[in-house]
């Protein structure tokens, strides 16, 4: 029944990435109360597999999720938010995921069934000065005089910082300024 009613509405196709090959399946949202059309959609055995096993996730294939998440239906629309949060280090999926917009409902039964890190993460963006979000691997300048305390010296506003690491908060990355990994203020950053 569930099958036939979720069927009709993917018009046969799998509601995250289209493709209408190999076997369709329910995939019901966890957790949930109810298993119904609310709580479920129809999944192509590739997307579910990477769904259950989230360690290998093929990013090329989860572009899919920049339609998918236009969706007019709230489970398409949750587990595309869960995935694009999982692939948040990508910056299309960032980006993406600061285009979608769900009730706030929606969005915590998306993140229950994320690892609690990424929840946190998800929850938390690192911003610079201009408030563009910054990631793990961005490079940055500073936009002020910087004293390195244990260093002895000064990086100069304009100093270029490759390969920044985000940190638990949001307020401070982590950066190599004259070999010298060095905890960095987000709000004097500039991403480059
Ligand atoms: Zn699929």
């Amino acid at each position: 029944m569930l099958y036939e009613k979720l069927a009709l509405r993917a018009k046969l196709k799998c509601e995250l990435c289209s493709s209408q090959q190999g076997k369709m399946e329910v995939y019901t949202i966890q957790p949930t109360l109810k298993v119904d059309e609310n709580s479920s959609l129809i999944l192509c055995e590739k997307c579910r597999a990477q769904i259950e096993n989230p360690e290998s996730l093929d990013v090329n294939h989860w572009r899919c999720l920049n339609e998918s998440m236009w969706s007019e239906y709230k489970p398409v629309q949750v587990m595309s938010y869960r995935m694009l949060s999982l692939l948040r280090h990508e910056s299309w999926a960032s980006e993406l995921l600061e285009q979608m917009y769900l009730d706030e409902d929606l969005i915590a039964w998306a993140k229950a069934g994320l690892p609690s890190k990424e929840a946190a993460d998800t929850e938390a963006p690192t911003f610079d000065s201009n408030g563009v979000k910054l990631v793990d691997g961005d490079s940055v300048t500073l936009i002020k005089d910087l004293d390195v305390k244990g260093g002895g010296f000064t990086a100069k506003r304009g100093t270029l910082v490759k390969n920044i690491s985000l940190t638990n908060n949001p307020k401070h990355v982590e950066g190599k300024v004259n070999g010298i990994q060095i905890v960095l203020v987000s709000a004097f950053l500039k991403k480059a």
